[in-house]
């Protein structure tokens, strides 16, 4: 049995010998009932201490590969894969939930992929996603643009690109940003595999374990789910018709000393509101006050259908507390997978480190589209005629429900982006009212799952519009609104009157 010592290494002696005698044993040249050396003969040949043979031994025998036997000594044990055939080898079931690690256990439901599984059913009208419709994407153009860009880059289009993203597209987002009171240097500028990516970024980059991170509530479910992954302890901070409320915010930030703020000023998911001018004033105001980094999340920005739209939080930001994100997903296309970040050089640069060990690049063959979509002026006409289409679609959707007026329902009216937050009468049991609607054919999102910890406060469904056509619309509506009317039947009522929780805050 041949070993040697290397007294240089940085690996622990007890470990070298074991190391080589596991070796040995593996490959066959030590076979089963082989007798290994008594332990001090072989610390006496190796020069080392008894103890450093004895713990070397221990460990061989811990890992099933030899056993000390009364008379013998230590013997080396068959080995599983020499001497035994893999059609007689018992091979337990591998139980994968054993070997996760905490962090996918805290990784949440799988509700995107519920919500974007429903689209390969055909007869379902689904009021659920937060998707563009089919009509929404001009496939000429499409068509035409990736022509040309094959024409233009040709093997180029199937190289890497930075990790950060394309140069050109960076300089073409630059330019996009400007337009919208944004000022950042293409360092500031990141591409990412859409804005879901940044949020997780942002997390990675920011939260330690039991860090608290505020949110509106309720908010968007892909951003509870990312900071839940890192265990952030999630507070939500109730919002009113002019955005998040400052005054609770306020005491939030004495009592929990809060990492970050996570925000949606722009139609947001799910409610649709819009955050005030004054609000975002103030909003900025109590963060310098109080130290607080803003994670401001803006893909529905440019889609309003009343009114001037307002200034980001990062606009009028001039000391690099917003981080600002943003997306192609909702205006050009959700499955390019195309979304942007504008931060700090050095938030930039962790993201660029996360980007690296995740996936690498964005596809350049998106990237270049998109980018081929700002750079030949085609962004402005498309946007005015999504603003159009949606409008069209979130009024339909507010007359339908508005028709033969409902006791007890509450519909708060988005100025833009795609979602409208409807709250139900009291009395209906949410998860079986969802559920029949389900069975009728509609589908549409539960409220609780946007509030930090499923915090039940009112019955709240979330419908969007901008997916399914006019006609899907009409149907959807009033399959929803009989539902309500079975549901307000007076024995119904009495029976499952309740009040909704209140919020302890207001
Ligand atoms: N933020 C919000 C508020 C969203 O609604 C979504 C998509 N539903 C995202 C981020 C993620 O979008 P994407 O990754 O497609 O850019």
């Amino acid at each position: 049995m041949d070993i040697t010592i290397n007294r240089e290494s940085k690996t622990p002696i007890y470990l070298q010998i074991k190391k080589q005698i596991e070796h040995q044993i593996v490959v066959g040249k030590l076979p089963s009932n082989f007798i290994l050396p008594a332990e001090r003969t072989l610390s006496m040949k190796l020069g080392v201490n008894r103890s450093t043979v004895v713990k070397a031994y221990m460990e061989l025998k811990a890992d099933g590969l030899v056993e000390s036997r009364i008379g013998s000594g230590t013997v080396v044990l068959a080995s599983l894969t020499k001497d035994v055939t893999q059609e007689k080898m018992y091979i337990p079931p591998v139980r994968w939930g054993q070997f996760e690690s905490k962090r996918a256990a805290r990784a949440g439901e799988q509700t995107i992929n519920n919500i974007l599984s429903v689209f390969e059913k055909e007869r379902i009208i689904s009021f659920a996603s937060g998707i563009s419709s089919e009509d929404a994407c001009d496939i000429n153009l499409m068509k035409n643009l990736n022509l040309q860009i094959i024409e233009k880059y040709r093997e180029k289009l199937f190289m890497p690109t930075p990790v950060d993203g394309s140069t050109e597209l960076k300089t073409a987002i630059k330019a996009y940003i400007q337009g919208n009171g944004i000022n950042a240097g293409t360092k500031q500028i990141m591409v990412t595999s859409g804005s879901q990516q940044s949020i997780e970024f942002f997390a990675r980059t920011i939260i330690d374990s039991g860090d608290v991170v505020l949110v509106e509530e309720p908010t968007y479910i892909g951003a509870i789910q990312a900071f839940e992954s890192y265990d952030a302890k999630i507070i939500g901070i109730p919002m009113d018709d002019e955005g998040i409320r400052l005054d609770i915010l306020e005491s939030c930030l004495i009592k929990y000393r809060p990492k970050f703020l996570y925000t949606q000023p722009n139609f947001h998911n799910p409610t649709g509101v819009s955050m005030s001018l004054e609000r975002r004033k103030g909003l900025l105001k109590l963060a310098y006050y109080y130290n607080l980094p803003i994670l401001e999340d803006d893909p529905y920005g440019e889609l309003y259908y009343s009114g001037n739209p307002l200034p980001s939080l990062k606009s009028l930001d001039n000391n690099d507390y917003v981080v600002y994100l943003s997306s192609f997903s909702k205006t050009i296309s959700f499955s390019l997978r195309v979304g942007f970040v504008v931060a700090s050089e050095n938030i930039i640069s962790r993201f660029i480190q996360f980007k690296q060990i995740t996936d690498i690049q964005t596809s350049t063959l998106s990237q270049l589209t998109i980018n081929e979509f700002l750079n030949g002026g085609h962004m402005g006409p498309h946007l005015d005629y999504l603003r159009k289409i949606y409008k069209n679609k979130r009024d339909l959707m507010l007359n339908e429900l508005n028709k033969g007026n409902l006791d007890g329902m509450e519909i708060t009216v988005p100025n833009g982006g795609y979602f409208i937050w409807l709250r139900l009468p009291d009395y209906i049991r949410m998860n079986e009212f969802v559920k029949g609607l389900a069975d009728k054919g509609v589908v549409v999102m539960l409220g609780d799952i946007f509030y930090p910890g499923y915090s039940i406060n009112g019955n709240y469904i979330r419908l969007n519009f901008s997916y399914p056509s006019e006609k899907y619309i009409k149907e959807g509506v009033s399959i929803l609104k009989n539902c309500i009317k079975q549901y307000s039947t007076a024995s119904l009522k009495k029976k499952y009157e309740f009040k909704a929780e209140i919020n302890p805050f207001i």
